[in-house]
């Protein structure tokens, strides 16, 4: 076995950066690692047994799961490992710091009616789903409460259920919203089907144009990109956009420059939207890279985020002073049109706030 392979509890070997079309998405869904312990032993790591209880506590907050095409991607015993460092539970979860609450940019207040949220002028964010393709430690909805905005479909029949009607309904009465953004969760791991009926709902609201969707599916599960994804965005009567969330080069591996290509390809816009992290991302090198690697795959670095100060995140946090060095540091390097906005999401604020640029 090589430092780019792994071997699954099922005995299959995954290699980083294979086209893996032999694995179906549900697929790599079903056998994502669940457990930090078991993280750490498929890429040769120890754990000391003093940290096992404080790594508990964090996952019983917020459970480990990583997809074995994620896993593939990083270093064999490096603790360091920047794809490993989001993903990997910490005793430093459980620590109370000031200022780090459960919901830091106010998405409770936001709601308009089960599963949507309004923060700013025109646009709405769905919630179909709380289910995602990876669980980032420093996710700021880490702490949601996904009980109303939970996959409405009945398992038995795949048919919705009435739980998305309160969403569409509240769409309709508001004339104001042209844009609708699937975020979640992530909306993509919603399966065709369910992503079909949704869309034809939003569509059927007349004074919707615009959807965007907010997936990291693209990065750590690429098989999602399926030729019934992009033909059922491109045939769509809405203008459909792609957000993908990649905060390191190491993310990016053939799979996953060949599932943005093909969103590219049938004409779907995407950018990408990072997350400055301390000990993954917080240098010059690292983000210059990014955003070349973005470019490049004719991707635009769209945003990147001053850490939402959720509780049980505060070690992944850089200073703004930090950050916005680093952007200075890629304007000197970089084409405008490849720099990303530095923005810190504020509750109740109009729009995302830029951080001095
Ligand atoms: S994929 Fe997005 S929503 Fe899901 S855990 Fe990661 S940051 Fe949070």
């Amino acid at each position: 076995m090589t430092s780019a392979e792994i071997l699954t509890t099922e005995g299959e070997l995954v290699r980083a950066g294979s086209e893996p079309e032999s694995v179906s998405w549900q697929q790599a869904m079903r056998r994502a690692i669940r457990s930090s312990l078991h993280l750490r032993e498929q890429l040769g790591l120890s754990t000391s047994t003093e940290s096992i209880p404080g790594i508990s506590l964090a996952e019983a907050d917020f459970p480990t799961f990583v997809p074995l095409e994620f896993l593939a991607r990083m270093r064999p015993g490096d603790p360091c490992d920047p794809l490993l460092v989001q993903v990997l539970a910490a005793p430093e979860e459980n620590r109370e710091v000031a200022g780090f609450t459960s919901d830091p940019v106010g998405d409770g207040p936001a709601r308009i009616a089960a599963g949507l949220l309004q923060k700013y002028h025109g646009r709405a964010l769905a919630m179909p789903t709380g289910v995602c393709g990876v669980h980032c430690r420093y996710c700021f909805r880490r702490q949601f409460d996904y009980s109303d905005t939970a996959d409405s479909t009945d398992p038995a029949t795949d048919n919705m259920r009435p739980a998305w009607e309160p969403m569409i309904e509240r769409l309709r009465e508001s004339p104001e919203i042209d844009e609708v953004i699937l975020s979640g969760g992530d909306p993509l791991t919603l399966s065709d089907g369910k992503l079909d009926r949704l869309l034809t709902a939003i569509e059927s609201v007349p004074h919707v144009r615009r959807l965007r969707v907010h997936s990291r599916m693209p990065i750590v599960i690429p098989q999602r990109v399926t030729t019934e994804l992009t033909t059922r965005l491109r045939s769509s009567r809405l203008t459909a956009w792609m957000v993908v969330h990649c905060n390191h080069p190491q993310e990016i591996d053939t799979a996953v420059e060949l599932a943005v290509g093909r969103l590219v390809d049938a004409g779907i816009p995407v950018l990408n939207q990072a997350v400055l992290l301390a000990g993954v991302n917080d240098d010059a090198e690292v983000l210059e890279s990014l955003c070349r690697r973005w470019v490049d795959l004719r991707v635009q670095p769209y945003y990147l985020h001053q850490l939402d100060r959720v509780a049980g995140a505060a070690h992944f946090e850089v200073p703004l002073q930090r950050g916005r060095e680093l952007i200075a540091a890629l304007r000197d390097r970089l084409p405008g049109y490849a720099v990303p906005t530095y923005v810190t999401e504020v509750a109740d604020a109009a729009a995302k706030v830029p951080n001095g640029f």
